[in-house]
C-alpha cells in the first residue's frame, strides 16, 4: 500500500497536445480517489503517468517516499508494483482463469506453492471460486472483469489503478460490481485511483473525487463537498446538472442578461458579497415549482423519489428535481429558486457567500 503524490505534473504529447497541466494531488495511503471529467479531460493521461507508461514533461510523481518520475528519473511500470484494470479486460483467451490470475506472480518468480495459495485467496476475494479451470471465453463480461481485477490485485499492488473498469458492463451487473469493488478494496485497505466518466459512480464510491477538465484539476473534495459547494459553474453543471444563469447581481437581485428572470438574492442567503457581473448556479433540488404562469414544463422524466423536470423560464432551460406528482409536459408553473451560488466573473473559481 502506498500514497501517491503528484507535484506540478504537466504532460504535453509530442504533437503539442496538452494532456496535463499543473497537477498537484496527494492521494493518501488507503484512500479511494475517483477521477472524473468529460471525454478528453486528461483522466487516462493522468492514470498512465502514475502507471509509468507516460513520462511527465514537467513536475514529479512519488509513490510513497519513492520518486518514480521527474525530469531525470523514470521508473519502469513493472518496477512500480501497481495493479491495473482497463475497460477492455485484457485477459488471455487461451489460458485458464487460474493461469491468467497467476501470471503476475510467475513473472515475479513467486514459488509454485505460494502462487497457488495467493491465487486461491484472490479468487475467493473476487467471488470466482470454482472458476479456476474455466476458459475466459466461457465467462460473462462481468466475470472476465473480475478475472482482470483478481490479476491486478494478486501481486499485492501498492496502488490499484482502474480506467473505466466497470464502464463496459450493463446494469445491473455494473451496480453489483461497484458494491463488490468497494467491499473488496476497503477490506484490504487498497489505495485506489478509479477513472470514470460516470459522475454517479465516482460520487458513490470515492472518499474524494477529482474533477478534471482541459488537463487541469477543477476541484478536489469529498462527494458532499463537491455537490453542495461546486468551485465553478462548470463543476456544478458537470456533477449536478445545475442551471447556470449569467447576468448581473445588483442591489440584492440577480438579473439574467437577455432574459426576464430575476432571482432575489436576499432570499438566497448569498451574503451580499461580490456585486456585479457573474453567474449563478442553481442545483435541480433547489428549484421549487408551484402552480402559476411564469414558466412551462418542457420535459418531465419519472424518477424514484423525485422527477427530473426541465422548465422553460423566459428562454432559459431550468433543470428541477420535483418530488411527488410528475408534472405534465406543457404545464404552466412558477419557478422559485431556494438557493444559488454566485460566481463573480473576474474572480477565481470560488463560490461567494455559499449559504449554510
Ligand atoms: P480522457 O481519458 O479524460 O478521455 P485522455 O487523457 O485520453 O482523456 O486525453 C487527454 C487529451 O490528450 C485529449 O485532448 C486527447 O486527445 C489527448 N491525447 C491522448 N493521447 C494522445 C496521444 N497519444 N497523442 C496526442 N494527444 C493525445
Ligand atoms: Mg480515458
Amino acid at each position: 500500500m502506498s500514497s501517491v503524490t503528484l507535484t506540478n505534473v504537466g504532460l504535453t504529447y509530442p504533437d503539442g497536445t496538452v494532456g496535463l497541466d499543473g497537477i498537484d494531488l496527494a492521494i493518501a495511503d488507503g484512500e479511494f480517489v475517483a477521477l472524473v471529467g468529460p471525454s478528453g479531460s486528461g483522466k487516462t493521461t493522468l492514470l498512465r503517468a502514475i502507471a509509468g507508461f507516460l513520462r511527465p514533461t514537467a513536475g514529479s510523481i512519488h509513490l510513497g517516499e519513492a520518486l518514480v518520475a521527474d525530469g531525470s528519473t523514470l521508473v519502469a511500470p513493472e518496477k512500480r508494483e501497481l495493479g491495473m484494470v482497463f475497460q477492455q479486460h485484457a485477459v488471455w483467451p487461451h489460458w485458464s482463469v487460474e493461469r491468467n490470475v497467476a501470471y503476475p506472480l510467475r513473472l515475479a518468480g513467486v514459488a509454485k506453492a505460494e502462487r497457488q495459495a495467493r491465487v486461491a485467496e484472490v479468487m475467493a476475494l473476487v467471488g470466482l471460486e470454482g472458476f479456476e479451470k474455466r476458459n475466459p471465453a466461457t465467462l460473462s463480461g462481468g466475470q472476465r472483469q473480475r478475472v482482470a481485477l483478481a490479476r491486478a490485485i494478486v501481486g499485492r499492488p501498492r496502488v490499484l489503478l482502474l480506467d473505466e473498469a466497470l464502464s463496459a458492463l450493463d446494469e445491473p451487473l455494473r451496480d453489483s460490481l461497484r458494491l463488490e469493488l468497494q467491499t473488496l478494496t476497503r477490506s484490504i485497505g487498497l489505495t485506489v485511483v478509479h477513472v470514470t466518466h460516470d459522475r454517479d459512480e465516482a460520487l458513490a464510491l470515492a472518499d474524494r473525487v477529482v474533477v478534471l477538465d482541459g488537463g487541469r484539476i477543477q476541484q478536489v473534495g469529498t462527494p458532499p463537498e463537491l455537490v453542495s459547494t461546486p468551485a465553478s459553474p462548470a463543476v456544478a453543471t458537470f456533477l449536478s446538472d445545475a442551471t447556470v444563469f449569467t447576468g448581473v447581481l445588483h442591489a440584492g437581485v440577480f438579473s439574467a442578461s437577455g432574459h426576464g428572470c430575476r432571482v432575489g438574492v436576499d432570499d438566497l442567503e448569498l451574503g451580499g458579497a461580490g456585486e456585479g457581473d457573474g453567474s449563478i448556479a442553481v442545483l435541480p433540488e433547489d428549484v421549487t415549482l408551484t402552480p402559476g404562469t411564469g414558466a412551462t414544463v418542457t420535459s418531465s422524466l419519472y424518477g424514484r423519489g423525485s422527477n427530473d423536470v426541465v422548465v422553460d423560464w423566459n428562454g432559459i432551460a431550468v433543470r428541477c428535481r420535483v418530488p411527488g406528482r410528475r408534472p405534465l409536459v406543457g404545464e404552466a408553473v412558477d419557478v422559485r429558486v431556494e438557493r444559488a451560488m454566485f460566481y463573480p466573473r473576474a474572480a477565481a473559481a470560488q463560490p461567494v457567500g455559499t449559504p449554510a
